[in-house]
């Protein structure tokens, strides 16, 4: 094994196992990913002054102004989309950071198409992936408000940063039967939705409050 993957003290298999504690204490019950977040090395994706922090339930800088999501926003997300679509083949997520979102995609989904503005943190997040051998993950330099048309519809699609609107290409990229996983609202108020498309329209529910970084349009 390649030494970022081995790492030091914060790598045991203790302080991963309280991660995956906490996680069924908030209400995780998904065995199948909670086993895909014990086995992903979280600290590889950060910086290592910040390794040590990775398995802590908090987001942290990853540069850019960006986030590495908290451990249970992606494990809650990540259960919202296998728990309504059931078998994931195809996913959108929008928002790539630092890759550790996609990489847990990549081991419950067939392939995942990742969508990122911020082209240095594409780059980051591609040797990730590509460390840890997950080579099914297509990663595209673009606004995510225009989703991946190419390779739509997508049976599930998860953003990870808050638009004020749901972005009009998205739910359109979304197949029948398919559900997206998006936070939706300003700086302090966000709320996790639920859209899930049927042969009528859409059904979007309410979930939960969270705070995410904003959705911004263009690329840098
Ligand atoms: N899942 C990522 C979360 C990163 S934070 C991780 O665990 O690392 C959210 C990311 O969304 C940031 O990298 C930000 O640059 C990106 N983002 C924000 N608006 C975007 C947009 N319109 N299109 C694509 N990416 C966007």
């Amino acid at each position: 094994m390649i030494q970022s993957l081995q790492g030091i003290g914060m790598t045991s298999r203790r302080t991963r196992e309280r991660m995956i504690n906490r996680l069924k204490d908030q209400g995780i019950t998904s065995n199948k990913i909670l086993d895909v977040m014990r086995n992903t090395p979280r600290h590889i994706f950060m910086d290592e002054a910040l390794a040590s922090r990775a398995y802590e339930d908090t987001a942290l800088p990853i540069g850019y102004n960006q986030t590495i999501s908290q451990p249970y926003i992606v494990a809650r997300m990540t259960e919202l989309l296998l728990e309504t679509s059931g078998r994931l083949t195809k996913v959108l997520e929008i928002g790539t950071g630092c890759g550790y979102q996609s990489a847990v995609l990549a081991q419950l989904a067939d392939h995942v198409y990742s969508v990122e503005r911020i082209l240095p943190l594409q780059r980051k997040a591609k040797g990730h992936l590509w460390n840890l051998k997950l080579k099914n993950v297509s990663f595209l330099h673009s606004d995510g408000g225009w989703g991946w048309p190419d390779y739509a519809p997508f049976d599930g699609i998860l953003v990870a940063a808050a638009p004020t609107e749901i972005p009009e290409m998205l739910l359109q990229q979304m197949a029948i039967g398919g559900v997206m996983i998006i936070p939706v609202g300003h700086g302090g108020s966000q709320e996790l939705q639920r859209v899930i498309r049927t042969v009528s329209g859409y059904e979007i529910e309410s979930l939960e409050p969270v705070v995410f970084v904003p959705f911004l349009s263009g690329k840098e």
